[in-house]
């Protein structure tokens, strides 16, 4: 429910009882469920002019499927995440592929059998394609960086042509200097599998993640304002609880030093052709390609159209906080910031920028529905018997 422009803001003389920033998957799926499972009035606000976070999509000006912020590809193994998001959206089955442009060829990523025997014209059954990376790979003794992950899989020279390159560009840094975690999110097959993911569920909303989003915040219980940064309305409006779901050291005036993030350019395009690549992301690894990756939504969606939207990515330092950015030093400054936010009554900090967690967006559902069972556990231990 969006609050009229001229309308009064239902529930401001007796107040919220949670002012909620962010109206991505955090913010959103723990307003829908403090509304809904304990009656609570939620504010929630965006400074974006649309709900959705990072995930919003639309229709753009050819009638095509889009999302504003990137690919937005949902992937769990969670069936309690996935039934909680059933109840505001059918699903259409999707197993997201990707391919990775290298030395002038288009080829699976992840790493498999296929990608080994089109970029090396061999004939590898899968025996064979473990025999081949185990005679390449490098074994690291202590696996401490994103390099580490890579090589002692692989050995140098397929980490070089798939890892480094887009790695540094779009972390503007070298895989040595960023954690692990991060390009393991990448897995490495000799099987044939060429799905970008193996998660037990993998499909997309049917209608979208905005419809998605509409259906979970229709609740009488929910004020939406849009066009809102916190700082602008924080003293004018009254609530119980704040939860906050924009960038923690933000929050804090950057008083111990900016958290780094990293941000994307994109650019969206139309072209006047059925269909441009035979999945919808292309990867492109090499540095002298200013964008990492293109990626086509009627692939997403299954939609028909006579054009196809497509939308280049192009990495960069300044811009809207995307990433949080892994690595030691990072993490280190985030902890600062979580004690001052422990040591601060009134607030709980949410989500992928709240909490500087490179999440996914089933990892944020589950991290909000977290927030909502303590949520509903103290108010049992507090109601009086
Ligand atoms: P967000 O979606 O970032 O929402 C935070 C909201 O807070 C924003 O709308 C922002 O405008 C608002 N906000 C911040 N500060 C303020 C303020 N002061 N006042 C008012 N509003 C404020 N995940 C997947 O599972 N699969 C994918 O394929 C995938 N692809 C991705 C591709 C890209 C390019 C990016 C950037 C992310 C991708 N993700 C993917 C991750 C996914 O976007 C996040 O996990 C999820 O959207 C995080 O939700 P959130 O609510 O924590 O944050
Ligand atoms: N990566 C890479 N080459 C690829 C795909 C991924 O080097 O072709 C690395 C890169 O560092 C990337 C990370 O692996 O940031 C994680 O990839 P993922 O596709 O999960 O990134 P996201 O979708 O979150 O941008």
């Amino acid at each position: 429910m969006q609050d009229e422009p001229n309308g009064s803001l239902r529930g401001k003389r007796q107040g919220f009882d949670y002012l909620i920033v962010g109206a991505g998957f955090a913010g959103s799926v723990l307003a829908e469920r403090l509304a809904a499972g304990l009656g609570k009035r939620v504010l929630l606000i965006d400074r974006r002019p649309h709900i959705g976070g990072n995930a919003y999509d639309h229709y753009d000006d050819d009638g095509i499927l889009v999302h504003r912020y990137g690919p937005h590809i949902f992937h769990t193994n969670s069936q309690r995440i996935v039934d909680y998001l059933s109840r505001f959206t059918k699903w259409r089955p999707y197993e997201h592929r990707v391919l990775a442009e290298v030395d002038g060829r288009q080829v699976p990523i992840p790493i498999n059998r296929i990608t080994l025997n089109l970029l090396y014209g061999l004939a590898l059954d899968e025996a064979g394609a473990a025999d081949f990376l185990a005679a390449r790979a490098e074994p690291v003794a202590e696996i401490r960086s994103s390099e580490d992950v890579v090589v002692n899989q692989v050995g140098r020279e397929l980490y070089e042509k798939f890892f480094r390159g887009y790695t540094r560009k779009q972390w503007g840094l070298d895989p040595s200097q960023l954690d692990r975690s991060v390009t393991a999110r990448v897995p490495t097959r000799t099987s044939d599998d060429d799905r970008y993911f193996t998660d037990s569920f993998q499909q997309m909303p049917l209608h979208g993640y905005t419809r998605m989003f509409e259906r979970m915040l229709d609740h009488r219980n929910i004020k939406i304002l849009l066009n809102t940064d916190y700082r602008e309305i924080c003293k004018a409006v009254r609530y119980r609880h704040l939860v906050y779901c924009g960038p923690i050291d933000e929050y804090f005036d950057h008083c111990y030093g900016r958290l780094p993030y990293r941000s994307l350019q994109f650019h969206h395009e139309t072209l006047d052709r059925e269909q441009l690549q035979p999945v919808a992301v292309v990867n492109y690894p090499a540095e002298d390609v200013p964008w990492t990756r293109i990626t086509e939504y009627k692939h997403l969606t299954g939609q028909r159209h006579h054009k196809t939207s497509i939308t280049y990515e192009y990495p960069s330092a300044e811009g809207e906080p995307y990433y949080p950015i892994p690595r030691q030093e990072n993490t280190e400054l985030y902890r600062r910031y979580q004690a001052l936010a422990d040591a601060t009554q009134g607030v709980t900090f949410l989500g992928r920028l709240g909490t500087y967690k490179y999440y996914n967006m089933d990892q944020v559902v589950g991290q909000a529905l977290a927030l909502y069972k303590r949520i509903k556990e103290d108010e049992r231990c507090a109601a009086p018997d």
